[in-house]
């Protein structure tokens, strides 16, 4: 696949529930030395596309535990354009919300999650046991001072305030999965991260390692175990996200056409005004 001929200029990774716009075209495969991964092309204008990639690959839904994370983040690097992942997640506790937002609510809490669906994570906790590296052979350390793209975050907010959508930011913790967590352990975990979901890492991680723009919109789709008074469902995540699923269309468009933008006015040799320093995460790492 060649890049010019797509002018790809956003990379969706995205989870369950998600049902593909009618224009998109039929997928394509691309080969990576981790495994081929299907892709598909949304005609966002005469000029730029945008890149679907389905985490959960193939008929059958991969656990999350089992998705091949490295060979998701190689095509994004082979595709060339900044990442956008949307996962789920439960809320652990009341968080703050964007002073965009102009109603009586001050925070997202477990039970008014549906009103306030989503969620920018500025930092990740990591409770998995996942192979996280590209780097097996040799030793590199990744700087995880800012694990998301500060320039997509900010760009994301945009188009979540121009969207008049509200949102609210934090920590998120990702935990091994396939399992829903226990009362116990929720919180625990809630004393030091805001939302909880099992998707989200080595993604991130991988993509910082391969110097991606790479940023999270997650979106709650239920109350942490112990916090609504009812069991959790896997139908319950899917259909949160499909209720939602207009909403993240159009933040995606009005993402897309935030970057196709500025591409427009930077021109496309646009590394020397890049706003973030995801491009060097391994330059200092390397011993
Ligand atoms: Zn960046």
């Amino acid at each position: 696949m060649k890049k010019a001929k797509k002018n790809v200029i956003l990379t969706v990774i995205h989870g369950v529930g998600y049902r593909l716009n009618q224009k998109m075209q039929q997928p394509e495969i691309i080969q990576t030395n981790f495994g081929s991964v299907s892709v598909s092309f949304f005609p966002y204008d005469e000029m730029n596309s945008i890149a679907f990639i389905s985490r959960h690959q193939g008929k059958r839904h991969v656990p999350p535990h089992k998705i091949n994370y490295k060979a998701l983040i190689k095509a994004a690097e082979i595709i060339e354009a900044p990442v956008l992942a949307v996962n789920s997640i439960g809320i652990m506790r009341p968080i703050p919300l964007s002073e965009n937002f102009k109603g009586t609510d001050t925070h997202v809490k477990p039970k008014t999650f549906l009103s306030h669906p989503f969620f920018i994570p500025n930092d990740f906790i990591d409770l998995t046991n996942r192979a996280g590296t590209f780097f097996d052979q040799k030793t590199v350390h990744a700087d995880m001072t800012d694990p998301y793209c500060t320039d997509i975050r900010s760009l994301l907010r945009s188009a979540l305030s121009d969207c008049r959508l509200s949102y609210s930011e934090g920590i998120y913790l990702c935990t091994e999965g396939p399992r829903f967590e226990t009362k116990a352990e929720i919180q625990m975990f809630s004393t030091f991260a805001d939302v909880v979901g099992m998707t989200g890492v080595p993604e991130v991680i991988l993509a910082k390692e391969k110097g991606l723009c790479y940023a999270s919109l997650c979106v709650l789709t239920n109350a942490a175990a112990g916090l609504s008074g009812e069991s959790i469902t896997a139908d319950e995540v899917k259909v949160s996200v499909s209720n939602n699923q207009n909403q993240i269309f159009e933040i995606i468009s009005k993402l897309s056409e935030i970057l196709s933008q500025r591409k427009k006015e930077t021109g496309k040799k646009k590394k020397k005004n890049s706003q973030c320093k995801c491009r060097s995460a391994v330059k200092g790492g390397k011993l």
